[in-house]
């Protein structure tokens, strides 16, 4: 029988509770997606596909969504006959196709209106459990993409524009060389429109300065 003396070890009941945050986000996915006439896949490649200019092809749709490649395509399909993307074809190479959002896309993407499961069990940290909840996220975040288990995400953490800890001002100690300002812990974004991705080297050095502050 399970005790607390003996309880199953540490990763695992952290599992656990990741995935009952999953099935509240699930829920969330599946009541924002049908109000718009999607699936949450459908609704997932859009929100994917926001800010990209150059588009995605299904490759790296499938990658970023953790699902294969017909799975992929079935829904892009799906989405195409809905006009909410277009395909269009690959510069220097007819027979590869990338997928855009369209103006019909982009408004299904409705801002979120704070009601949602996982934006109540947010609201009911304080302001500082928020703070170690994001970081400790773009850390698990990081790990995954450098062991290459995820594609590289749109955080501040690997763009080359992030300068951690150049200010001396506390509240705001990280710069944005895109924007050219100051800004806090609690600013960190995790999938940023504005994000260019810094090549390995650089985002090893920016993540030990970041550590380090
Ligand atoms: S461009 Fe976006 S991701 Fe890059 S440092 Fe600025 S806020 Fe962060």
């Amino acid at each position: 029988m399970e005790t607390p003396k003996n309880p199953f070890p540490i990763d695992f009941r952290i599992r656990e509770g990741l995935s009952r945050i999953a099935m509240a986000l699930r829920v969330d996915e599946w009541k924002k997606a049908k109000d718009v006439g999607l699936n949450p896949t459908q609704l997932a490649i859009l929100a994917l596909l926001e800010g990209r200019k150059d588009g995605l092809n299904v490759k790296e749709i499938a990658a970023h969504l953790g699902v294969s490649q017909p799975t992929a395509t079935d829904s892009i399909a799906a989405l195409e006959k809905k006009q909410r993307l277009e395909k269009r074809a690959e510069q220097g190479d007819r027979r590869a196709v990338r997928v855009y959002l369209t103006p019909m896309g982009l408004a299904a993407l409705q801002p979120d209106t704070g009601d949602s499961l996982a934006e109540q069990a947010v609201g009911s940290l304080d302001k500082l459990e928020q703070q170690q909840l994001l970081l400790t996220l773009i850390k698990m975040i990081r790990h995954l993409q450098e062991s290459d288990a995820i594609p590289v995400q749109r955080m501040c953490v690997t763009c080359r524009y992030f300068a951690p800890f150049a200010h001396p001002d506390a509240g705001q100690p990280h710069h944005c060389h895109f924007v050219n300002a100051a800004f806090g812990q609690r600013e960190l974004r995790v999938d940023c429109r504005d994000h260019e991705e810094a090549d390995p080297t650089s985002r090893a050095a920016t993540w030990e300065a970041f550590q380090a502050g």
